[in-house]
């Protein structure tokens, strides 16, 4: 039976604070009612309420390949009658560490965890109880998950709510959050001078996504790199969203930047909760039970989810074909999209940063978080409405990344075509 997004979302808030489990599927920054699906197939979306959408979400990250694929099907399948959590060590979890540790530059060992929230805020943990310092640098705009130290000057959701710090984060965790401006290494050095011998970690996207996509300008992940090593500051790539997707080493080898610890989620669980951090031997040693630094899992390199993580970064190894896959899409809809901007004369702004792409409402690339608070947010929301009506599903503010996946067929994406020109028509 076809259900009413509208009635749904009223019942869901009677018992689901905001109806929703995730403060961005509310769609409140667009003014829409949040969309229930029902289930998901390749680059598709269907929802309760019969309608079906072609999906630039995809579930923000992890389905790089499109839902349901079939490899990963069947991973799961085959595996969920063995036991679904042990909570005890399997080996399917050594065999997924191994894979991160292979591809990615730096890495000598890597802890599994539940999410990107607890990655990162484990990687700080760490990189605090190995250097024995307090103080850490973010960056503004970006986002790093809601643990409270890092919930400041966030972007993302809590960027679109309006909240980059949250009541009940405590004044005195946040005083060790420094707070630097995205592409500006004299920002960061002026903190770095501010703090002498003060400051543990520097955490940073390598590739902005959360604040729209928000490419690092050349020279920036090398400097740095030279002032985190200078410093004696942990470097911490925050891959979440860019590891095995700006390509199978992650931004850290597509730049040719190696951090002291990175932090994965997303794709290396498949559509799991699964997250990751990793680093130098040195600083991993620190972790418990090899050293004092405290953390833990009930869940954690949970079997099921390691399965299908396996059979994800096995697949992405080795068909790297994909990667070059989903550049062309990525581009053949960058294409389409910038000609019908430029035969419209729309002064707004399309970056791409691989599969990642936002349509930032402004006239010129931005670089950091003040450039894109210049955006045009309730022309966003036009456009997304108009994209919506139209079958399209994208992200339902301007300050996220489109998800380009590989289940994307020419057709999904010729119709995308022709609803961003029906849209744009609409702004001349
Ligand atoms: N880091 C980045 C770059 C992210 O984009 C996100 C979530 O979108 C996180 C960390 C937090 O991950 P999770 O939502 O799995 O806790």
């Amino acid at each position: 039976m076809l259900k009413n997004n509208h009635d749904l979302y009223e019942e869901a808030k009677q018992y689901i604070p905001g109806g929703v489990n995730s403060p961005v599927r509310a769609f409140q920054a667009v003014g829409c009612d949040p969309i229930f699906i029902r289930k998901a197939q390749g680059a598709h979306l269907f929802a309760e309420d019969g309608r079906h959408y072609i999906d630039y979400i995809a579930s923000w990250g992890p389905m790089l390949l499109g839902h349901g694929a079939h490899i990963i099907n069947e991973a799961i399948e085959a595996h969920i009658k063995d036991g679904i959590s042990y909570g005890l060590p399997s080996w399917i979890e050594v065999e997924v560490a191994k894979r991160i540790v292979e591809a990615y530059p730096g890495v000598d060992e890597v802890r599994m965890v539940n999410s990107g929230t607890e990655a990162t805020m484990s990687a700080i943990r760490l990189a605090r109880g190995y250097t024995r310092k307090d103080k850490i640098i973010k960056f503004e705009g970006c986002y790093h998950g809601h643990s409270d130290g890092l919930l400041v000057s966030s972007g993302s959701g809590a960027l679109t709510f309006g909240v980059p710090t949250s009541p009940g984060v405590p004044e005195d965790v946040v005083k060790n959050t420094l707070v630097a401006t995205y592409n500006d290494l004299d920002s960061v050095k002026a903190l770095i001078d501010a703090n002498p011998d003060a400051i543990a970690g520097l955490i940073v996207e390598p590739v902005c996504g959360n604040m729209g996509v928000v490419s690092p300008e050349p020279g920036f992940l090398e400097g740095l790199r030279e002032l985190c090593t200078k410093h004696s500051i942990v470097l911490i790539f925050d891959e979440v969203i860019t590891g095995f997707r700006i390509s199978y080493e992650g931004a850290a080898g597509y730049y040719g930047i190696v951090p002291d610890l990175a932090c994965f989620g997303k794709i290396i669980g498949a559509g799991f909760p699964v997250g990751a951090y990793g680093g130098k031997k040195e600083i991993m040693a620190c972790v418990s039970p090899s050293g004092p630094v405290y953390q833990a899992g009930t869940l954690s390199g949970n079997p099921l989810a390691m399965q299908a993580g396996k059979v994800m970064l096995d697949y992405l190894k080795h068909n790297p074909a994909v990667y070059d896959l989903i550049e062309e899409k990525g581009a053949y809809l960058q294409a389409h999209f910038q000609k019908i901007l430029d035969a419209n004369r729309l002064p707004f702004t399309l970056v791409r940063n691989h599969s990642l792409m936002t349509l930032f409402f402004m006239d010129s690339v931005p670089h950091d978080f003040k450039e894109v608070q210049r955006c045009d947010t309730k022309k966003y929301a036009k456009y997304f409405k108009g994209m919506l009506e139209r079958g399209i599903l994208l992200a339902p503010s301007q300050f996220e990344a489109m998800f380009i996946s590989s289940a994307l067929t020419k057709n999904d994406m010729d119709v995308t075509i022709q609803a961003f020109k029906e849209v744009m028509e609409e702004f001349r």
